[in-house]
């Protein structure tokens, strides 16, 4: 037995749950103005019957409140249709039904069989067919509400049961038992479906929770459990889309995490982005949203201007150049800052997170482990790299393009045995364009995959002008250090029919860092053809020697700027360390950009016996390097400041 109380509260619908409760209402407002039409037409039609037999007040009174009150009901439910519900008010309006539908049946009820006693048999007639179809009828309509459907079949069919049993006729005991029996098994049908519609309602609730789930996994980043790249840009776009007051977007993308992923495993790379991530939210407040783009890239959308937002990239900067402990060890690592200003740094989602990743490509160059604001300075350098892309893209390379020749001397015998060979582009509508510009803008839209075997090709054309004994060395680009463009650069080299060892490959230090596995492989398959390796500008990429010994190089190419400080004790101490670990690993130095005669004096005595700079010559282009050999002799000395090699200003 249940007890009374859950009885009750089951009637009064107290324990039904929030969504169930919603979506009877939803049906019961299509239903129930249908309910209270059909008992306002049968009402008429029994009270038209009996109008004349039975006094007015039976026949007029009482069914006019009884319709009343179901058209008042009606009207309630039809306004009520295009409005949104509550479930608090849904709840409400469902349990005031289950209570009319009580107390509204006895009134019927007791209206319909008080008419019993007047007219014939068709009118005895008429009143039970009212009672049997009006009962069927409000069961049906009250299907998503079993309290109401039964309260109306205990409230109309019991008493109309007695009634009939009573009657002493047996025609009306027939029919009031056949009407008990009919309600009985469609309350027991109603009961049934009802318990289908709740299941149905639970499992709906249950997909839409693993779909809410989904999406919340959809934009979340698994490994760190930050918001990810798909969530970001949406957030973005509908920050652009409303306007409202300024925000700003901050990218930050981490310096010298790849080689930590590469030499400690990708555990330790998985573990240390979850402690970025940590490090992350705790430097912001509630407005700030962080997320992970990907890799080793993070993006914030702060709501603050300018430099409040510059402000809170610095900080995290500062913060991520901290040492983590992962698990007993302790990894450096430092990032780098872009920030958009909305809608100064651009008015769409799209410019907003370009020109943030422009700052921080700025940041990258200028000064890691800073952060940059993006500002009009950068549109105007964007604007001439678009002028650089657009002329790249048309030029006819092969007659554009050009090598110079810088020759790189053994100190001591004051000969070149090797040119390094570099572009040089004449645009006809741009004129000249620097290197360092065009080969950044070709890296950047891909045209680098087309230019190096480009510039390779004709490069290889010149060592066989240049004296035996003279190498050629040759520039990659970053970009360059994938599997698939070595297997290019290979085949170009071989077919060539150069002699490979007369061949010196650069690799900059930044660009080995910035995937150290694919640079290794790249550099055994490069040193399996039988071409040197010399690691370029080396000292700008924070790395350490004995990381970089694990590559299979063979020359080390000092970046110039530590030729600038070798006037400091300061600079030549750094100098010194340097070329006591290159010696210790038996690799050989080139400095790079020596100018004075001082600055060599000072490197000789340092110890340093390779040399490169505008002491020796400035790069010039290939036929003049060509001739000056031939009128000298490859074994012949160059002169400081070489009179014969002319300089090229222009490039
Ligand atoms: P890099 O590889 O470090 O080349 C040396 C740069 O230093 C050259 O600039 C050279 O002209 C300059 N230089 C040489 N001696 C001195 C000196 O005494 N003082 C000063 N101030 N500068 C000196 P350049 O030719 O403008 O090239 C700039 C950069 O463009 C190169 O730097 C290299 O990274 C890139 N590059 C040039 N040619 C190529 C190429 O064919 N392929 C690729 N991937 N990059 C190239
Ligand atoms: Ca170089
Ligand atoms: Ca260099």
């Amino acid at each position: 037995m249940m007890p009374i109380s859950k009885v009750v509260g089951w009637l009064c619908l107290r324990h039904a749950a929030a969504e169930v409760i919603l979506e009877q209402h939803k049906e019961l407002q299509r239903q129930v103005p249908l309910l209270y039409a059909l008992l306002c037409v049968n009402a008429a039609a029994v009270a038209y019957t009996h109008h004349g037999l039975a006094p007015d007040w039976m026949t007029v009174g009482v069914p006019l409140v009884l319709v009343t009150v179901s058209v008042w009901r009606l009207v309630d439910w039809v306004l009520r249709r295009n409005r949104p519900t509550g479930v608090a008010s849904a709840r409400a309006q469902l349990q005031l039904t289950i209570l009319l539908a009580a107390v509204l049946s006895a009134g019927y009820c007791a209206w319909s069989l008080g008419l019993n006693s007047y007219g014939g048999a068709y009118e005895h007639a008429h009143v039970a067919v009212f009672i049997a179809v009006t009962v069927i009828g409000c069961i049906f309509c009250l299907l998503h509400l079993p309290q109401a459907a039964l309260a109306v079949t205990l409230v109309v069919s019991v008493p109309s049961l007695a009634f009939y049993l009573s009657s002493g006729n047996s025609v009306l005991v027939a029919i009031g038992m056949n009407m008990f029996l009919v309600t009985c098994v469609m309350i027991q049908v109603v009961f049934n479906s009802f318990r289908s519609f709740a299941e149905l309602i639970a499992s709906r609730g249950e997909t839409e929770r693993l779909g809410r789930e989904n999406l919340r996994l959809a934009h979340t980043d698994v490994l760190v459990g930050l918001p990810n790249r798909r969530h970001f840009l949406a957030e973005l776009a509908s920050r652009v889309e409303h306007g409202g007051d300024g925000f700003c977007v901050i990218v930050l993308d981490l310096d010298r995490f790849k080689p930590i992923n590469d030499t400690h495993g990708h555990l330790v790379g998985d573990r240390l982005l979850e402690k970025v991530g940590d490090r992350l939210r705790d430097c912001v407040d509630g407005t700030v949203l962080v997320a992970r783009l990907g890799g080793d890239e993070f993006g914030m959308l702060a709501e603050d201007d300018g430099k409040g937002a510059l402000a809170l990239a610095q900080r995290v900067c500062d913060v991520l150049s901290l040492p983590f402990d992962i698990d007993g060890l302790s990894v450096s690592i430092g990032a780098s800052c872009g920030v958009a200003e909305f809608p100064g740094a651009g008015a769409t989602a799209h410019q907003l997170f370009d020109h943030a990743d422009y700052a921080l490509y700025r940041s990258k160059l200028a000064a890691r482990g800073t952060a940059t604001l993006y500002s009009i300075d950068h549109e105007t350098e964007i604007q001439s790299d678009r002028a650089v892309e657009a002329a790249l893209r048309t030029a006819d390379l092969e007659s554009e393009m050009e090598i110079h020749l810088q020759p790189i001397v053994d100190g001591r015998t004051g000969r070149a045995f090797a040119v390094e060979a570099l572009a040089r582009w004449r645009s006809p509508t741009l004129g000249n364009v620097r290197p360092d510009i065009f080969i950044c803008v070709a890296e950047r839209t891909g045209l680098i995959q087309k230019l190096t075997p480009l510039l390779l090709a004709k490069a290889l054309k010149l060592v066989e002008r240049l004296p035996a004994g003279v190498k050629l060395s040759f520039n990659l680009s970053a970009h360059d250090v994938t599997p698939a463009m070595m297997l290019i650069l290979v085949s170009l080299v071989r077919k060539s029919g150069v002699d490979a060892s007369r061949l010196i490959i650069e690799l900059t230090e930044t660009a080995v860092l910035a995937d150290f596995e694919a640079a290794r492989q790249s550099i055994d398959l490069l040193r399996a053809l039988g071409v040197e390796i010399a690691l370029d500008d080396f000292g700008t990429g924070y790395s350490s020697l004995s990381y970089l010994n694990r590559l299979a190089v063979n020359k080390v190419k000092i970046d110039r700027s530590f030729v600038g400080e070798c006037g400091t004790v300061q600079g030549r101490n750094l100098l010194c360390s340097i070329l006591a670990l290159c010696s210790s690993v038996d690799l050989s130095c080139i400095v790079e950009g020596v100018e004075e005669a001082d600055q060599l004096h000072i490197l000789h005595g340092l110890g340093f016996r390779h040399f490169q700079g505008y002491y020796f010559g400035r790069p010039i282009p290939a036929d003049d390097i060509v001739s000056w050999f031939a009128e000298h002799g490859a074994h012949s000395e160059i002169p400081a400041r070489a009179p014969a090699l002319p300089s090229v200003a222009s490039a």
